[in-house]
């Protein structure tokens, strides 16, 4: 694999996990998830007040856990946790040179500070800067010698990342992300959707999701379905992205029927 490619597939794993993050923390507090309706939509689906800045909350390898909803999740969540910080720690033990107090520096964790925080280092910042402060040194950013006030050029905050390193920070990340993936059911995976049949012909409704693309669902009946979108290449009607939402409404609507 050349340079450049590792460098790509690892900063877009590196905000994989940081744009899913939110998802997963959200899925430790609920019970797990069914299959319906899909992950994906949930941003959709959600109320604003429900939405969750990820930048503010302590990482869960610093919390404590009384009750989690859903412990899958959670380990999962620990898990990435742990494999991107030690990540943070291996690179920033090779190329760090930013001094104490310079915001770019990755602090590692001293047992014997006063406070939790000072013990835990930069891992206190959670995992968002910690994929952030990752991502910097694969672009090796910052490693520029710098003038300093009186004109003399100081040592460079980060040397640039040697290749195994490289290589390291990418099988990591495509780790955790795969992880993440996995723990909020985003794997490629094909699910039959239970108790739901297709409001419009009573056929099997069946998800697809894979990490790259929208889901979709398909109904079992083929063309003699009645729903109101197209057939896909196998002739089944098919929910893309734009349909799923009306989806969701018709399997609402058809369960408040039977409620009634
Ligand atoms: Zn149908």
């Amino acid at each position: 694999m050349n340079y450049a490619t590792a460098v790509h597939e690892t900063v877009a794993a590196l905000r994989a996990i940081r744009e899913q993050w939110a998802e997963l923390l959200l899925a430790i507090e609920t019970p797990p998830a069914d299959v319906w309706p899909p992950r994906q939509l949930a941003h959709t689906l959600r109320a604003d007040d429900e939405q969750l800045v990820v930048e503010d909350r302590a990482p869960l390898v610093l919390r404590e856990h009384p009750a989690p909803l859903n412990v899958d999740a959670l380990d999962a969540g620990l898990a990435i946790e742990r494999q991107v910080f030690a990540l943070a720690d291996t690179l920033a033990a090779a190329v760090q040179h930013a001094g104490h107090g310079d915001p770019r520096r990755w602090d590692f964790q001293h047992p014997g500070a006063a406070d939790a925080r000072g013990a835990a280092g930069s891992r206190a910042h959670g995992l968002h800067f910690a994929c952030v402060w990752v991502e910097g040194r694969v672009l090796d950013e910052d490693t520029e010698p710098e003038q300093q006030l009186d004109g003399t050029l100081a040592v460079p905050p980060f040397d640039p990342l040697p290749p195994h390193l490289l290589h390291e920070a990418r099988r990591t990340a495509r780790l955790a992300e795969g992880r993440l993936l996995r723990a909020l059911g985003l794997d490629q995976r094909t699910t039959p959707i239970p108790d739901r049949p297709c409001p419009w012909c009573g056929g099997e409704l069946t998800l697809y999701t894979a990490p790259d693309e929208a889901p979709r669902v398909t109904c079992s009946t083929g063309e003699d379905c009645t729903a109101p979108v197209p057939l896909d290449d196998d002739g089944q009607r098919v929910w893309g992205w734009a349909d799923l939402v009306g989806l969701v409404g018709a399997l609402e609507a058809a369960e408040q029927r039977v409620a009634v």
